[in-house]
């Protein structure tokens, strides 16, 4: 009886051996596919680089060959020979874990220094809100194998992060696409109603967009426009929004994107602004940078607590006589009205600054406005 059951056991395994072979190899086929395990993962990039796909690693870096940003390097790799005598200027802003605001790069001559090493990173929601799910290290569109990005798949968005307690915009993000831009005929609206945090009346101030308006169309929001000079809006910030936007128009692609102001401390006017961008469908080769643009006017001295701006014409302009009465604190041009009604004993000839003068606790005269 025994061993006709075992006879009949071995002989039902037998029939079943094939399914189960074809099972085995069905398993072995999804765990390289999908396993972490790094022997397996790095036999797996290996067949895709084969294949045509390139492997990124978390950060997006491209992996095998260390392809350069496009438009971004010649700019910012700067040469050491113009260090200013206090030490060496970095080229470069490795922003770690934590980050000290007190530890921003310095100007260097330079319209924007690398960040870590220029190479886009994104914290996990930013990826997540445009519909890509995390593959090992790497990320893709649901349902698609080995990190590949449908188009199709993907959510565009953009996100405009809340003012702080001071009233300054703290970050934007999205997911940029043709979804997002301007349509065909949309113009730009009127954002002079915006005073964002520092905006100092007469200061030549621009209102600075996170995310441009040929990304986002975007106009008055206030959590996307920040105080910024010429220098930054047009001269650094601008070619690399250049940059995305031809992109997105010749490919079709989305572009991830992440703008960062940078403040010191309570300051209202920000120091620089980062801005990082990855294009997905092609895993960086199109757009790749991580960049910390400087809100400086080169020549210009820039109070960053109050927004105001000295030049360097105007501060040499400011060396100038002025007339202090000295009983009302007020000072005026020597050609004032004011000065010729003033009583002789409370009259002071002097040669300064408008902010020397100011910081000794002097007011400019209403009428003259020296
Ligand atoms: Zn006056």
């Amino acid at each position: 009886m025994g061993t006709k059951k075992e006879g009949a056991k071995s002989n039902s395994g037998r029939k079943r051996l094939l399914p189960a072979i074809i099972l085995v190899v069905l398993m072995a086929v999804v765990l390289f596919a999908v396993s972490d395990v790094p022997f397996v993962k790095s036999a797996r990039d290996a067949l895709m680089q084969k294949l045509g796909y390139e492997a990124i690693d978390q950060n997006g870096q491209s992996g095998g060959d260390d392809n350069e940003n496009t438009g971004t390097e010649n700019s910012s790799d700067n040469g050491s020979g113009s260090n200013k005598s206090s030490g060496a200027q970095p080229s470069e802003w490795d922003i770690s874990a934590d980050i000290d605001p007190s530890s921003l790069p310095e100007y260097n001559g330079q319209h924007y220094v690398k960040v870590s090493g220029g190479v886009p990173a994104f914290p996990d929601d930013v990826y997540e809100r445009g519909g890509l799910v995390k593959d090992g290290d790497e990320w893709k569109t649901k349902g698609n194998l080995f990190g590949t990005v449908d188009s199709n798949k993907l959510a565009p968005y953009e996100y405009y992060g809340s003012l702080d307690d001071l009233g300054r915009c703290t970050e934007a993000y999205g997911l940029l696409g043709e979804e997002t831009m301007p349509q065909e005929g949309q113009e730009r609206g009127d954002i002079s109603s915006v005073h964002p945090s520092g905006w100092a009346k007469a200061q030549n101030w621009e209102r600075c967009h996170l995310i441009a308006w040929a990304l986002s169309a975007e106009n008055a929001n206030p959590s996307n426009l920040v105080t910024g000079t010429h220098y930054l809006n047009y001269d650094g910030m601008r070619p690399l929004e250049e940059e995305v936007e031809h992109y997105i128009w010749d490919t079709g692609n989305h572009v991830l994107y992440y703008v960062k102001p940078w403040f010191s401390g309570r300051e209202l006017v920000a120091r620089g602004v980062q801005m990082t961008a990855w294009s997905v469908e092609d895993k960086g080769e199109g757009i790749s940078f991580n960049v910390y643009c400087f809100n400086v006017t080169p020549g210009a001295e820039i109070d960053y607590k109050t927004g105001i701006v000295t030049t360097e014409e105007q501060a040499a302009q400011d060396a100038r006589t002025y007339v202090i009465n000295t009983r009302s604190g007020v000072f005026h041009y020597p050609t004032c009205d004011g000065v010729k009604e003033m009583s002789e004993h409370n009259k002071k000839t002097v040669t300064a600054t408008r902010t020397e003068l100011t910081s000794q606790g002097y007011t400019p005269c209403g009428a003259c406005e020296p």
